[in-house]
């Protein structure tokens, strides 16, 4: 897997992608929080159940229907603190936690992804796997985990960053040059925002 604040910064990134609304910090703490609750399933490895088994790592949490059922559920429990439309909220936490399964498939480590499971419990890779797998626990000071933090830098976290500050640029800049091209601000029935024909002093009242 990515470490875990990877799935988070993607999450964050995406989240800030998807709305130039100012929205609460229930949103901001799902949008990190979702991305991570696939991994909660190393716990398997505590119990005994073994990392091919569907119940294992990269089991069933990493599967686009576990990512369908959790984003449904978050998205009707947390709409109205997050002032948002369920179905809309829905669709953007299931792409975010969806891409966690998507990344792991991605790195050059573990056992695949079993990201069709009920219907497929095939552990899935993609063909090109340039993310460096992350040691579990605390392998992961033993070991070459500075390797993988530069893999994830150079792989996720640089690629988000410049999507996000493309977004921003646009739509930063986007306005100043509406506003220079004349598109912003006309009222749609010229500067006097009338129909035609309408008597400027009959208003009022
Ligand atoms: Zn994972």
């Amino acid at each position: 897997m990515p470490t875990v604040m990877t799935h988070a910064v993607v999450g964050l990134g995406l989240g800030k992608v998807f709305t130039a609304r100012k929205l609460p910090w229930p949103f901001w703490i799902l949008t990190a929080v979702l991305p991570m609750v696939p991994d909660l399933d190393v716990l398997a490895f505590g119990v005994g159940i073994p990392y091919q088994s569907p119940f294992g790592h990269r089991g069933f949490t990493h599967s686009l229907c576990f990512a369908l059922v959790l984003s449904l559920t978050a998205a009707v429990l947390f709409s109205r603190r997050c002032r948002m439309p369920w179905t809309a909220l829905a669709g953007f936490f299931f792409l975010i936690t969806a891409a966690h399964g998507i990344l792991d498939a991605l790195t050059d480590g573990g056992r695949g992804v079993a990201l069709f499971w009920p219907f497929d419990s095939t552990r899935y890779f993609f063909p090109w796997r340039p993310i460096k797998v992350s040691p579990i626990g605390l392998k992961f000071f033993r070991e070459a985990g500075w390797k993988t933090l530069a893999s994830e830098f150079l792989w996720v976290w640089l690629p988000t960053g410049v999507l996000v500050g493309a977004v921003l640029l646009v739509r930063r800049v986007g306005v100043p040059l509406a506003l220079c091209t004349g598109q912003a601000g006309r009222l749609p029935y010229g500067d006097q925002g009338m129909p035609p024909g309408t008597n400027q002093s009959s208003q009022g009242g």
